[in-house]
């Protein structure tokens, strides 16, 4: 029987992304290193809109046509078949039959699939702009407006790919606990694990969250759920950098105090410094941070998700932040744990 959450994630991908031979040319597109990657580290489940809408293959080329705000998918040579409702309607159908879905990486540049920068022409054929999503794509987010969503090419960044992989992760989560049932006290230890990574991303929105779930128990549960959920995903949807990723690594060393000894701290201190100097990988710190709480267990930080996620060549100061609030400096709000 088909779960809303499996227990292990699962995205959506291009079916033509994952190796199979269904582009309109018959041919597939070999998915990029960051794409088999992501991939390793999912379930994931190939869908093909052109082909579930019986176009076959090879099949004549489509494209989208119109105005900015109401375009349609037709055929590239006589623009009088207009696949625009099948497809979308097949979007749906993808949603209904996967609720388990928490991702679904994209194809660059489809008429159907692309997320982003899909070109759009005139009645006359005209290339007018190149700002569309794909008929398929736009379905999706019109559907589920959570869905983490990017495509082959979106994900060679780093800080866009560390942001898609939180937010999967994320989702995938939430529906486990949405299936489990709704409770305020469920609610406040989902977020208690998301914490970090939270901060990680985006401190405004963890200033939000936090007294956002004061209200927990004297508030409609599906109401505050919905508006925590989008919070949370929304803040994750920024991206990272060197510098917020040192602030969590500064907080998480914080609980050590007590516990490992002076060399360690300093050890630990020493490592994030050079992270933040940009000398080593976060992979770096991490590793350390994780062996030491094996060494002196908190069942607080063990629950992090932060310290979960694979996130190798997270991120760097490349990927800017969305949020120009967030180039305060170092630690940019009162810390109780580490100063
Ligand atoms: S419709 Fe989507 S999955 Fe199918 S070939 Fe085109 S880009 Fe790939």
């Amino acid at each position: 029987m088909t779960t809303a959450a499996s227990r292990r994630p699962m995205l959506g991908i291009g079916s033509c992304l994952a190796g199979n031979a269904v582009r309109y040319d018959g041919d597939s597109k070999p998915a990029n290193a960051q794409v088999r990657a992501i991939c390793a580290q999912f379930d994931t489940r190939a869908f093909c809109p052109e082909m579930a809408i019986g176009l076959g293959v090879p099949r004549p080329p489509i494209h989208l046509v119109g105005s900015r705000h109401a375009v349609r998918v037709v055929d590239v040579a006589t623009h009088s078949h207009d696949y625009t409702a099948r497809i979308q309607a097949y979007a749906q159908q993808v949603l209904q039959q996967c609720p388990q879905l928490c991702g679904y990486i994209l194809v660059q540049g489809s008429p159907s699939c692309g997320h982003g920068g899909v070109k759009r022409y005139s009645q006359a054929g005209e290339h007018l702009a190149s700002d569309q999503n794909g008929i398929f794509a736009q379905a999706l987010a019109d559907n589920d407006p959570l869905l983490p969503l990017a495509d082959d090419e979106q994900l060679n960044d780093p800080g866009l790919r560390d942001s898609f992989v939180a937010r999967a992760r994320a989702y995938h989560d939430w529906k486990i606990l949405v299936q489990g049932g709704l409770t305020p006290q469920r609610l406040i230890a989902f977020y208690s694990r998301y914490k970090y990574l939270v901060m990680a991303h985006h401190v405004p929105s963890y200033k939000i969250l936090g007294p956002m779930l004061a209200n927990a128990g004297r508030e409609a549960i599906d109401e505050l759920a919905r508006a925590f959920i989008t919070t949370l995903m929304a803040a994750l949807s920024h991206h990272a950098t060197r510098r917020s990723h040192g602030n969590v690594l500064l907080h998480l060393a914080g609980y050590l105090r007590g516990d490992a000894t002076v060399a360690q701290r300093q050890q630990l201190r020493a490592l994030i410094d050079d992270y933040r100097r940009g000398t080593v990988p976060l992979a770096a710190p991490v590793a350390l941070l994780k062996q030491l709480f094996a060494e002196h267990p908190n069942a607080y930080i063990a629950g992090q998700v932060y310290l979960e996620l694979d996130n190798p060549d997270a991120p760097n100061e490349g990927s800017p932040p969305r949020d120009s609030r967030f180039q305060s400096p170092f630690c940019c709000f009162e810390c109780p744990q580490y100063s």
